[in-house]
């Protein structure tokens, strides 16, 4: 039996290793984090295509059951107009459309998955070093202890250490020019919001929210800060974010303001950046998956769905090819193409969100959007990034 070592527990290393575990490898993950945190990294948007991999997975129910279902994206302007509806999946199939849930939820069905498939999982083992031989490859974790497997899989995030392993001259993540800013809050008086997330083109910040039937409100701010911001804004505090983005939001219109004066615990501000154009995703015995080798900033609600497709894939491929050298070429080869035109697709939307436009820029916007926003709603032309479908049955061509 084959034995794979997993570095990361988020989203593609524990999918990799359900897919593994049923192709009758022996598997095992390791994670940098303590201990799991269901509520460290606000929500996000898992797609129909990472549903449908969860679907694979006998996980799909789990994770709707305790997300938000949003299949409509209602648009507003700054002053109060609805700019339009786009849907927030293929055009014209709400029950198709994407869940928004805690990322501290989306690993969690997937870790009690691992869990109760006996798959083990080791917290706090953050990977420090990668060494190989012709015949195993064996990890050095911070803590000094050690793990040997036949392979390993880098699912550890776009600030991989396993991508440096395979090409210490692989690019770095791309700052995007925005700051993402979100948490949670509860609003007296503001009614639930089914199926709809609502998108905000504020006078001086792009701000977004749902209300779930609980009257949780899930919120986010993107706002415009320029590279050499970078250093500092990690610095910056949860009072600090929170008196900028009432100052931003403050001639916006309800509930955008109510929210900030009601959000609730900490703000999670971080540099949005994405990441492409690697050009190696394996060396030797080792493959990363995920963002470490293709991140898509938050505005293509993709990136944790393409995790779950890297992972399903993947684990076709060593499923089927007759070595891991062939699968790991053939999985790059079958996902990299996807991937770049997603972190490209997010890299037009976060353009729209950049406040760089004069006051005469924005009427143009606003008044430009309906119209645009109106074909949106009935376009599938997007639908290529919904309806991408990798069945695990079937068998992983070969190139
Ligand atoms: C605020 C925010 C909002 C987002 N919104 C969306 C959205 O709406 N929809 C969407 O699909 N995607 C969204 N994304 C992107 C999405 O979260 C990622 O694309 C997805 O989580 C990628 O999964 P992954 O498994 O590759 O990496 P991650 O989920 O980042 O998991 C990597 C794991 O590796 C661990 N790790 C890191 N280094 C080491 C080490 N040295 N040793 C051991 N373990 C290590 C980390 O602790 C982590 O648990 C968002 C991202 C952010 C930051």
């Amino acid at each position: 039996m084959s034995r794979a070592l997993i570095i990361g527990s988020g989203v593609a290393g524990p999918a990799v290793a359900l897919f593994l575990h049923r192709a009758g490898w022996q598997v095992e993950i390791f994670e940098a984090a303590e201990q799991p945190d269901e509520y460290a990294g606000l929500f996000l948007n898992v797609a129909s295509n990472g549903l449908a991999v969860l679907e694979q997975l006998g996980l799909r129910e789990r994770l709707v059951g305790e997300g938000h279902r949003a299949p409509h994206m209602a648009m507003w302007s700054s002053t109060g107009k609805q700019l339009g509806t786009v849907p927030n999946g293929p055009a014209r199939e709400p029950d198709r459309g994407g869940v928004v849930v805690r990322r501290g939820i989306l690993h969690r069905v997937l870790r009690e998955a691992v869990q109760e498939a006996g798959i083990p999982i080791t917290f706090g083992a953050r990977l420090e070093s990668i060494h190989e031989t012709d015949a195993a490859v064996h990890a050095t974790f911070a803590d000094g202890r050690t793990a040997t497997g036949d392979l390993l899989i880098g699912a550890d995030g776009i600030g991989s250490p396993t991508r440096l392993h395979i090409d210490p001259a692989a690019p770095a993540p791309e700052y995007s020019g925005l700051v993402g800013l979100g948490g949670f809050a509860h609003v007296p008086g503001l009614a639930a919001t089914p199926e709809t997330q609502h998108m905000v083109f504020g006078r001086r910040s792009f701000f977004g929210y749902l209300v779930r039937d609980d009257s949780e409100v899930y919120w986010f701010a993107n706002i415009t800060h320029p590279a050499t911001d970078r250093p500092a804004l990690r610095k910056v505090s949860t009072g600090e974010w929170l008196a900028e983005l009432r100052e931003l939001h403050a001639d916006d219109p309800y509930p955008v303001p109510q929210i900030l004066e009601h959000a609730s615990g900490e703000v999670g501000g971080y540099p949005i950046d994405d990441l492409a154009h690697v050009p190696h995703w394996s060396r030797g015995r080792v493959v990363a998956v995920g963002d470490a080798v293709h991140a898509i900033s938050p505005s293509a609600g993709q990136g944790a769905s393409l995790a779950l497709e890297d992972a399903i894939t993947l684990a076709r491929c060593l499923r089927d090819l007759p070595d891991h050298s062939a699968a790991f070429a053939e999985y790059q080869r079958l996902r990299q193409p996807r991937a770049e035109a997603v972190v490209g697709y997010a890299r037009a939307i976060n353009k729209q969100k950049r406040v760089t436009k004069s006051r005469l820029g924005i009427a143009i916007r606003d008044a430009m959007l309906p119209m645009f926003l109106k074909k949106a709603r009935d376009d599938t032309r997007n639908d290529w990034l919904y309806n991408h479908s990798i069945e695990w049955e079937q068998r992983a061509p070969i190139g």
